[in-house]
């Protein structure tokens, strides 16, 4: 089947991979001109396990091919899927206009039928307006080609992208045609070998199931992370009460680990975007609200626990971060809590001594050089001579710590623990004041 994806980002990359990788042919259009000559030369700009290999594999073979030809993109193939970033604009709401943007592209070049896919996140009626955008082109041409318009929102998680698209629990696609639902079956058909997980719905629906989906897992870490707020002032270590809760099947354990908040393309802007949504219509998004305000405090807990271990005075000190992407298994710096968390030591004169296996070349790009910015190799190089440590993200590399050899690398002893990975027994048997996220007495 031939197959364009527009947009070569987390979403755009990985679906145009995968979708090659089981023998569809696919040309990926991006207008990031560096971007694609990476690409061409088997570079890939985004860190995410596994997707090197399947590219490479697949460019060889001749199944991916890279353009920002835009013309070359729509010639190419019967389904046109839509993978560009949807930030948020001023008020909230998601910016369409890059969608929109590729929208009139295909109706500026299209010769024949094409199913256009909306797989980037986008709120009810976004369909509508892809519709609207390349019938508008058409008619400038003068043309009355024949296409449809479903929306089939991305489910995947950065960090285990390839996973969860090829393996992912369902596939959505919204569309009230038949034709539609046929060519979507063709493309997803590789994925159905064990069972079909192909869901249809009406357009609106599958949009909106999109915004839902992660409302309610930021919700489940907002609620944690109140939680983790009151257990702090009750005494009460929060991972017994994690554990305790879990394991009832009616909650289950995902996503209710307390933290420093999410952050990430997604979680902070779909939340955002729903609310947005909601309060357009005339609806008071109460608990969205909620949710979005209880993220933005807990994102201010880690400077809070590192200001109040050194009395409200960190001018001239230096603070070791470890880890600065959003999560673990990737790169992505987007709302991560580390920003937060380095900005606010900055703005209090402290300096930041940091590492992160992935995200060090993002946290550049970001922040650039800096006299308060020491990037530094290995976890080991930014803790020595530090005079605190604090851990954002829960790599792997960072889940065993020796807290009697920390306390020769540190000044002080202090850690600021943002994703409970120790013991606060071990901690404090080794002379550290550790604070971590709503472990009662530990703070
Ligand atoms: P991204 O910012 O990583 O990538 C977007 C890409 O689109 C960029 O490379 C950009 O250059 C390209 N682009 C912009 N305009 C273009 C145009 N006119 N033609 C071709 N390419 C163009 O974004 P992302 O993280 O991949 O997210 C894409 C969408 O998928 C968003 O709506 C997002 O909410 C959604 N989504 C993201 C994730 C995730 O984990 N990142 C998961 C599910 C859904």
């Amino acid at each position: 089947m031939k197959i364009t994806v527009f947009g070569t980002g987390y979403v755009g990359l990985v679906t145009g991979a995968c979708l090659a990788d089981v023998g569809h042919n696919v040309v990926c259009v991006d207008i990031d001109q560096a971007k694609i000559d990476k690409l061409k030369q088997g570079l890939i700009p985004i860190f995410e396990p596994g997707i090197e290999d399947v590219v490479k594999r697949c460019v060889s073979e001749g199944t991916l091919n890279f353009t920002t030809s835009a013309a070359e993109g729509v010639a190419h193939g019967t389904v046109q899927f839509i993978a560009v970033g949807t930030p948020p604009d001023e008020d909230g709401a998601a910016d369409l206009q890059y969608v929109v943007a590729v929208a009139k592209t295909i109706g500026q070049h299209m010769t024949d039928y094409k199913v256009v896919v909306d797989k980037s996140t986008v709120p009810v009626g976004t369909a509508e307006k892809v519709q609207a955008a390349i019938a508008g082109e058409l008619a400038n041409r003068g043309e009355a080609i024949d296409f449809d318009v479903c929306s089939n929102p991305e489910f995947l998680k950065e960090g285990s992208a390839l996973e969860d698209f090829t393996k992912g629990a369902r596939i959505i696609v919204g569309t009230d045609s038949e034709r539609v639902q046929e060519v979507m079956q063709e493309c997803y058909a590789p994925y159905m070998r064990n069972h079909n997980k192909l869901m249809f719905m009406d357009v609106r629906a599958a949009e909106f199931t999109k915004y839902a989906a992660n409302a309610m897992l930021a919700t489940k870490i907002s609620f944690m992370n109140e939680m983790s707020q009151m257990a702090e002032r009750l005494s009460v270590d929060i991972e017994h009460v994690r554990e305790g809760i879990g394991s009832d099947p009616r909650i289950g354990y995902h996503f209710i680990y307390p933290g420093c908040g999410y952050g990430g393309s997604c979680f902070p802007k779909d939340v955002k975007a729903l609310a947005r949504t909601a309060q357009d219509i005339g609806y008071n998004p109460e608990l969205l609200l909620a949710v979005e305000n209880v993220n933005e405090r807990q994102k201010s807990v880690l400077f809070d626990k590192v200001n109040k271990a050194f009395d409200g005075d960190l001018k001239g000190k230096t603070i070791a971060v470890w880890g600065l992407s959003f999560k673990p298994n990737t790169d992505d710096m987007r709302e991560a809590p580390s920003r937060n968390l380095m900005e606010s030591l900055w703005a209090a004169g402290a300096k930041v001594r940091a590492y992160d296996p992935e995200a060090m070349e993002e946290t550049h790009r970001i922040y650039g050089d800096r006299d308060d910015l020491a990037f530094c190799e290995h976890r080991n190089e930014a803790v020595a001579g530090a005079d605190a440590l604090v851990i954002c993200t829960e790599w792997k590399a960072f889940r065993t710590l020796d807290f009697d050899w920390l306390k020769q690398q540190l000044k002080f002893s202090v850690v600021v623990d943002g994703r409970n990975l120790y013991n606060p027994e071990d901690a404090k048997a080794a002379g550290f004041l550790y604070y971590a996220v709503g472990r009662g007495d530990s703070l």
